[in-house]
């Protein structure tokens, strides 16, 4: 189940989603739960980001006779922003175990509240692949932006967006700059507080999925 509101933003209202990611939000819940709602919910929001993905015909035999069925058209390629994205990966490889991982390593930087990258590195056939950028907030939309120019920048032709908590100026950011880019999430959150953290949102996601809080 999915709404799409604005437009090229789909949230994923599935009422499991919603209950796993009010857990994710809850101050009570400690890292280990985290991350275990993150996997769940990354398989979830994955199966609806891939929904519009292009099949192609595959004749294949079952054991009584020979059956027509459908592979991916493409090869995906999943890239997360580090740190936090990686919190997304292992729930999406569960469901698209053979794809490729690529990673952007950003940081934001607490004073200019603008990205910085200091790794990229994606596979060869990044042209030829639809690529699921990841991370867990999209807050101001500027590591987003940035991690989709350095993609294209490296051949991607498609690429769609996928979290979990977003606000209209993270919408508006990586719209604005990348109108061809769709986006996935669990919630669209009113807005930002003045350290540019997602209100109510779920906090500092790394911090809590790494443990790292304090
Ligand atoms: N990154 C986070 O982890 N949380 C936010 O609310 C914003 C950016």
């Amino acid at each position: 189940m999915s709404a799409t509101f604005p437009a090229g933003v789909t949230v994923v209202d599935h009422p499991l989603v919603q209950v796993k990611l009010t857990q994710l939000r809850d101050e009570r819940t400690g890292s280990g739960e985290f991350r275990l709602r993150l996997n769940e919910l990354s398989t979830l929001m994955v199966f609806e980001a891939t929904r519009s993905l292009a099949t192609r015909l595959e004749r294949i035999r079952t054991p009584l006779a020979g059956c027509e069925g459908r592979a991916l058209a493409r090869p995906v390629i999943v890239a997360p922003i580090l740190r936090a994205g990686l919190g997304l990966i292992e729930g999406m490889l569960d469901l698209l175990p053979d794809v490729s991982v690529a990673h952007i390593g950003m940081f934001r930087n607490e004073e200019t509240r603008r990205p910085e990258t200091y790794y990229f590195k994606a596979p060869a056939h990044l042209p030829e692949a639809d690529v699921l950028l990841v991370d867990p907030m999209l807050a101001t939309g500027f590591s987003a932006t940035g991690a989709v120019a350095q993609l294209k920048e490296a051949g991607a032709v498609s690429v769609r967006f996928v979290c979990l908590v977003t606000c209209p100026e993270g919408i508006a950011q990586l719209r604005g700059a990348h109108p061809d880019v769709e986006i996935f999430t669990a919630a669209i959150d009113p807005g930002l507080d003045d350290r540019a953290y997602i209100v109510p949102g779920v906090g500092d996601a790394g911090d809590r999925y790494f443990g790292t809080v304090g």
